[in-house]
């Protein structure tokens, strides 16, 4: 079986709405056998539209998202799934199946639209910005290893944020002195309230 040889058709469609929408309708091209994980897929859609006006407005407001303006891409981790979206593709890794890669793609989908909306109220940020790793992580939280969260370590508890298995506020001395600056930046970085 090549990689190539699962082709689906799914073509998705917004209702009407929005005339000021950027991106109208995607369609799924290929669910293949994810290569790190042979248990999840990779999947690649294509767009009706060039959406990559709206990257600098979502490199502005959206936390913990990778843009890279000499590739044109934006790269989001959620939960296991890695999405990279490009002027008019996605390539979507560790996604369980076409279902799941029509749901994040509508998700994105309407990200996209409500950034663009919202454009004259957004500062747009060009500089190039890289997903956070479990290093950048781990230096913001306390480092205690107390195990107060239920992970045995401050590390194991990045990860777990990093997967979107855990949120930061579920480590009890995140906004103790003296780690209270590092926890609002981590709460900042991941988007939690
Ligand atoms: S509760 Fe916080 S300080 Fe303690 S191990 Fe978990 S992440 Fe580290």
């Amino acid at each position: 079986m090549t990689e190539w040889s699962r082709p689906v058709g799914a073509v998705e469609s917004p209702s009407s709405e929005e005339e000021e929408a950027l991106w109208h309708s995607f369609h799924i091209t290929h669910v293949l056998d994810c290569l790190a994980d042979p248990s999840k897929n990779r999947v690649i859609a294509e767009f009706s539209d060039d959406i990559s006006p709206v990257f600098p407005y979502l490199n502005a407001v959206m936390p913990n998202l990778m843009y890279n303006p000499g590739a044109n891409t934006v790269t989001l981790k959620r939960g296991v799934r890695i999405l990279t979206f490009y002027p008019r593709v996605a390539v979507m890794a560790k996604v369980d199946g076409a279902e799941d890669a029509r749901a994040q793609l509508a998700w994105f989908r309407e990200l996209v639209n409500e950034t663009w909306r919202r454009r004259r109220e957004i500062e747009p940020r060009y500089e190039r910005r890289r997903l956070l790793g479990p290093l950048d992580v781990y230096l913001l939280l306390p480092r205690l290893n107390c195990g107060g969260c239920g992970e045995k370590t401050c590390m194991a508890f990045a990860f777990a944020l990093l997967l979107g298995e855990r949120q930061a506020g579920e480590c009890p001395r995140l906004m103790d002195e003296p780690y209270r600056e590092g926890g609002q930046r981590l709460l900042e970085l991941l988007g939690e309230p």
